[in-house]
């Protein structure tokens, strides 16, 4: 048996330790998101939370893991008969891998023998490994949107569900959700990141001596696992033992209404949505006081609840950084004006402390000292340093169709690109080269018909066998990421013309949202590109920051390529269905950095448009050198609305 490194053994990570030990306490907080950088041994502590959990009892022989004294009803492997005797085993610590498939997640129902032999054969995927103990991503922000979605899902509700041409199955799913990821290599959508109940920041410590024990006992570690964790069996029993007496102790723990009002007037300060992070702010806390042996929430609580709880939930713009802590100073105001000695007379007016300060001064005093640069509004000192005041994008218009010329395999349904897949079009029938997921009845049954006889049919029922079955061929439009890769450099920024290359990706933009696509925003100027908007549903965020785009300086243009690229590849792992359309915004020069044709026959896999916004008497035809070794088409900015279609008939039919 591999020997796991010790919890108790681990240097420093205070937060992040608390945050986990907090989630066994009390699972309903809702996990734990753990961002850092490489080499923070993130993946060991989450790892070796697993050994502190406490041992569950389960049904024997039940793959669903069922607690012997309350079995899930619904329980595939059930109804599971009472008074069995209880098997006692360890808390597992289950990993999904970033590139694991839905059915390896949520299990796989054999379609076909539900079909031909009548019987629900269900497989348990990682959810149902995962119940009653610790499920954990590594690299959460790389994995499938639909995925992630899934796996959130089943989180909040504590259930597993597949269904598949009406045969359903569901079962029980309550585990604690753990998710580790380096921001570096992509952000987690927006929308997701506040699913997570706590969010910690790793950082490796600065302090040499603090470094050096790290190493130290890592080295000892390595040279015998099975020693060095013995020295620290002592240590692990009592913490086991303190996660298991907290647990005990959770229900009789009391939320006083200071501490209430504590934490509403926090979240009110802090400007967060929902009401979600009032309720896990409530919960942590609760479960803090059950850690250290209170029956009672205090000021303090509420405090460290908040710094675990708030970071990944204020409401900020996109491109702040999520990891950036707490405005402590802001905290601790609402705090002591939530919790203040003079509402002691107002117990009959709870309302009034929260209001009073926060919605006075919280936000205000807040603008004024936090990140004013970031935040400011467009056209009002937007532009960042060495850029000048952005110029307003021009109107939007309908434009012409760009999508990739080549017939997808199975994309999300949306309406841009061409494909084969289980909605659309039906365009045929053919024998499941997999697991069959959509059946086509009358082709299955025009298929089983001349044989009934042979296999000896007698009742009114069909016989069907395995090799009846059939899918239905259907071609219909899926949704794909339009990747824009926007020049805004000196070439471009000619006042006039900028405006009407923001307005013709604003117009593409819009596209984009009426053909429920997602979009990426890559730009280059000066010496660098920047993901000014990594991959997103929302395309309100991605033409508020085309508004704020600052232009000018020279034109790196291979940057911008290679930004794309990156983005392009770790979109692949987190959505592989989606098939990207790259849209190159630019003249086509370059000015810094190496020759951008090297960069773009490496994107020659990706489908691309290039939108030339070279200008004046004398052309280059730079933008179709790029768009001819991208492999894709180039198009003139001028030639982009859609009434311009008749003139460029011949264009179209090469793009579309
Ligand atoms: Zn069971």
């Amino acid at each position: 048996m591999i020997v796991g490194y010790p919890f108790s053994a681990v240097v420093g990570h205070d937060d992040l330790k608390l945050a986990l030990l907090l989630n066994a306490v009390s699972p309903a907080i809702g996990g734990v998101l753990v961002r850092g950088e490489k080499g923070t041994a993130k993946s060991t502590v989450v790892r070796s939370l697993a050994a502190l959990l406490p041992e569950v009892a389960v049904v024997a022989d039940c793959r669903f893991s069922c607690d012997p004294a309350a079995p899930d009803p619904s329980c595939p492997d059930g109804p599971h008969e009472s008074g069995l005797s209880p098997q006692t085993r360890p808390a597992r610590l289950v990993e999904l891998p970033v590139g694991a498939s839905e059915d390896r997640v949520a299990g796989s129902l054999d379609l076909e023998r539900a079909l031909t032999e009548g019987v629900k054969a269900f497989e348990p995927g990682l959810l149902a490994a995962a119940h009653r103990g610790v499920l954990y991503v590594d690299e959460v922000n790389l994995l499938h949107d639909h995925l992630v979605d899934l796996l959130l899902d089943a989180a909040a509700m504590g259930v597993a569900h597949v269904e598949r041409e009406g045969v359903s199955v569901r079962h029980a799913a309550r585990f604690l959700l753990v998710g580790t990821m380096n921001p570096e290599e992509g952000e987690l959508r927006p929308q997701l990141l506040d699913r997570f109940g706590l969010a910690v920041e790793v950082r490796a410590s600065r302090d040499p001596a603090e470094r050096a024990e790290v190493v130290r006992r890592r080295l000892a570690f390595d040279a015998d696992p099975a020693g060095y964790s013995g020295a620290y069996a002592a240590s692990e029993r009592d913490l086991a033992q303190r996660i298991a007496a907290a647990r005990e102790r959770l229900p009789a723990v009391t939320l006083p209404d200071d501490a209430l009002r504590g934490i509403t007037a926090v979240c009110a300060a802090f400007d967060v949505e929902g009401m979600r992070a009032d309720l896990v702010m409530a919960r942590t806390a609760v479960a803090l006081a059950a850690w250290e042996g209170r029956d009672e929430v205090t000021p303090g609580d509420v405090r460290t609840a908040a710094r675990l709880a708030l970071p990944h939930r204020r409401r900020r713009d996109p491109f702040d950084d999520p990891g950036q802590g707490l405005d402590e100073e802001r905290l601790e105001q609402a705090l002591s004006e939530a919790l203040s000695p003079d509402d002691d007379s107002g117990d009959d007016a709870p309302d009034d402390a929260p209001d009073d300060g926060p919605d006075d001064d919280g936000p205000g005093g807040g603008g004024a000292s936090g990140g004013e640069p970031a935040d400011a509004p467009p056209g009002e000192g937007g532009a960042s340093a060495g850029g000048r005041r952005p110029e307003s994008p021009g109107a939007p218009y309908r434009t012409r169709l760009l999508a990739p010329e080549a017939v997808g395999r199975g994309g999300p349904a949306g309406r841009r690109g061409r494909t084969t897949g289980e909605s659309g079009r039906a365009v045929g029938a053919r024998t499941p080269d997999g697991r069959l997921r959509r059946l086509d009845l009358p082709a299955t049954l025009a298929a089983a018909a001349p044989h009934q006889r042979g296999r000896g049919r007698t009742g009114s029922g069909l016989v069907l066998r395995r090799e009846d079955l059939r899918e239905a061929l259907r071609e219909g439009r899926e949704s794909n990421l339009v990747l824009f890769c926007v020049d805004a450099s000196g070439s471009m920024a000619a006042r006039t013309r900028m405006r009407a290359v923001k307005g013709a990706v604003l117009s593409l933009l819009l596209d984009a949202y009426q053909r429920r696509d997602k979009v990426g925003l890559v730009t280059f100027r000066g010496e660098e590109a920047t993901v000014a908007l990594p991959p997103t549903s929302s395309v309100e965020l991605a033409s508020g920051r085309l508004a704020r785009l600052a232009t000018g300086g020279r034109t790196p243009l291979a940057a911008g390529l290679r930004r794309a690229e990156r983005v392009l590849a770790a979109e692949r792992l987190r959505d592989p269905r989606r098939r990207p359309l790259l849209v190159v915004v630019t003249d086509g020069r370059h000015t810094s950095g190496p020759d951008p044709v090297v960069t773009a026959r490496r994107l020659a896999g990706v489908a691309s448009v290039v939108v030339d916004c070279e200008h004046g008497p004398v052309r280059l035809g730079l933008a179709g050198r790029l768009a001819a070794a991208l492999g894709g088409t180039a198009i003139r900015l001028e030639e982009l609305a859609a009434d311009h279609l008749a003139a460029v008939v011949r264009d179209v039919r090469k793009v579309a």
